[in-house]
């Protein structure tokens, strides 16, 4: 018998209502090039297994790194022994959502494993193309970044679920500062965090990319300030990645939503009883959560809690429709299954609600970027990440960006600098006017989303097409 099939006999036998084991490997290599330098390179595995373990209405978790016979069996009991001890001052009745058997395998779909090309071939095109950025004018500093990462893991519970996954996680970016005119600035290129094998990092056009980056910083450096006040916006999908994430994905997580979490920027305004009613945004303004989202970062097959990976509505034509919801509190919001979006970083950790795969809808009628712009008549068009806080209900927020550029009678006019935004999460979905449709919709991703105490850090994927604000207030941070 499998030896995961096991512990989880041990643990109903110990007098867990529901248990399960996970067995998890993580393994990366991280690669940062500094000029004609390596920086950084690591490489490092995190493996071992971990138990959680339901007892009456107390859960306990355990977990080992020890792969000597009895060691799990001892993180068995030892889950046993703290479940036990938190039923005896637990508050509520945990009430767990039913979930199908799974005995499955889930891979990332890959043609050349990551971990099979060496560091150095790996360096010598970074290098390669930190050469290209430095023959740009001005140019003082160029950097790259590598993150290739797998995750084996094994999972098995009381519902009599077995499944396998193998993900494969690859993280690419580069880097351009220039000195001119009295300034310093940078401009990023970062094509989307994928999974997705080696070939995937093969395919992506660094060295196209990185002669207009170095060109776009110098001229970051000759920017003009921007006016201050209400004004129009189109956002790129790398900047509205992270905007989403923040108004969107970490506010629609149930666990916040009902105050139990707060960590990293507190919990949320988009509370239960505006399910179904709440306008979140505009009407047309859709945000799809999608672990099955082929390539998406949270596109794991299934979660931690063996729930398989789904897609549905976080907002529907402007209403708030759903959240991301563990096993033990979709009957909070009257659902009946959870949505597969419970995971742990690494194996010492608990399972908690992570924000999915989630994007912004493309829009239904044919609009390119450049049509967005041309029906601007005055405005700012910003591109990537940059700067951002939002409060801990996470409602008023301010996000700066990677390059703006000002919007002159549909025209765009030059690059502006030091922009900041700041919004009411809600108001500034609620001001969306249009978004360009499905051929220009862009992916972008996090690797580092950082959440629970001790923190644990998750990966999932964004995705829109450009997309206008109307009557943002903007301000510059210098
Ligand atoms: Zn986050």
């Amino acid at each position: 018998m499998d030896h995961l099939s096991d512990i989880i006999d041990h643990l109903r036998r110990g007098g867990a209502r529901f248990a399960d084991v996970r067995e998890q490997a993580v393994r990366e290599r991280e690669i940062h090039t500094e000029d004609l330098r390596v920086r950084h390179i690591s490489e490092e595995e995190v493996a071992g297994t971990g138990v959680r373990a339901l007892c009456g209405n107390g859960w306990g978790y355990a977990s080992t790194r020890d792969k000597a016979p009895g060691a799990l069996r001892k993180a068995a009991d030892r889950a046993l022994e703290l479940a036990r001890l938190a039923d005896r001052s637990a508050a509520e009745a945990v009430q767990l959502a039913p979930e199908p058997r799974h005995i499955d395998k889930f891979s990332t779909s890959i043609k050349e494993d990551p971990f099979g090309v060496s560091p150095a071939e790996t360096v010598a095109a970074m290098l390669a193309v930190s050469e290209k950025i430095l023959k740009g004018r001005d140019i003082i500093k160029a950097g790259t970044m590598t993150v290739l990462r797998n995750m084996r893991r094994r999972y098995a519970n009381t519902d009599g679920s077995l499944i396998e996954t193998d993900i494969y996680t690859v993280v690419p970016r580069i880097d351009a500062i220039a000195r001119a005119n009295g300034e310093v600035k940078g401009r990023h290129y970062m094509p989307d965090p994928r999974n997705a094998g080696y070939e995937y990092f093969r395919g992506i056009d660094f060295e196209g990319n990185a002669a207009r980056i170095a060109e776009q910083a110098r001229e970051h450096c000759y920017a003009r300030p921007c006016a201050e006040g209400p004004t129009t916006l189109v956002l790129d999908p790398e900047h509205l990645a992270l905007t989403m994430h923040e108004s969107v994905g970490h506010p629609t997580e149930l666990d916040r939503v009902l105050g139990y979490e707060e960590s990293c920027a507190g919990r949320s305004f988009a509370t239960t009883e505006k399910l179904g009613s709440f306008r979140y945004g505009s009407e047309i303004v859709n945000f799809i959560a999608d672990n099955t989202l082929e390539g998406g970062l949270a596109s794991w097959g299934y979660d931690d809690e063996g729930v398989e990976c789904q897609k549905w509505h976080m907002v529907k034509d402007g209403i708030l429709s759903g959240y991301g919801v563990s096993r033990d509190l979709a009957h909070k919001i009257g659902r009946d299954r959870a949505n597969g979006t419970t995971r742990a970083a690494n194996y010492f950790d608990a399972p908690i609600t992570r924000i999915p795969n989630l994007y912004l809808a493309p829009g239904v009628k044919p609009l390119s970027t450049e049509e967005l712009i041309a029906g601007t008549e005055s405005g700012i068009y910003i591109e990537g990440r940059g700067s951002f806080s939002i409060d801990q209900m996470r409602l008023n927020m301010q996000f700066g960006g990677d390059a703006f550029w000002e919007i002159k009678n549909g025209k765009l006019a030059g690059m502006l600098k030091d922009v900041v935004y700041n919004a009411v999460s809600y108001e500034f979905w609620r001001s969306c006017d249009a978004i360009a449709d499905e051929r220009y919709f862009r992916r972008a991703g996090f690797i580092t989303c950082g959440k629970g105490d001790p923190m644990q850090s998750a990966q999932m994927t964004h995705g829109a097409s450009p997309a206008r604000f109307r009557g943002v207030t903007v301000r510059r941070a210098k």
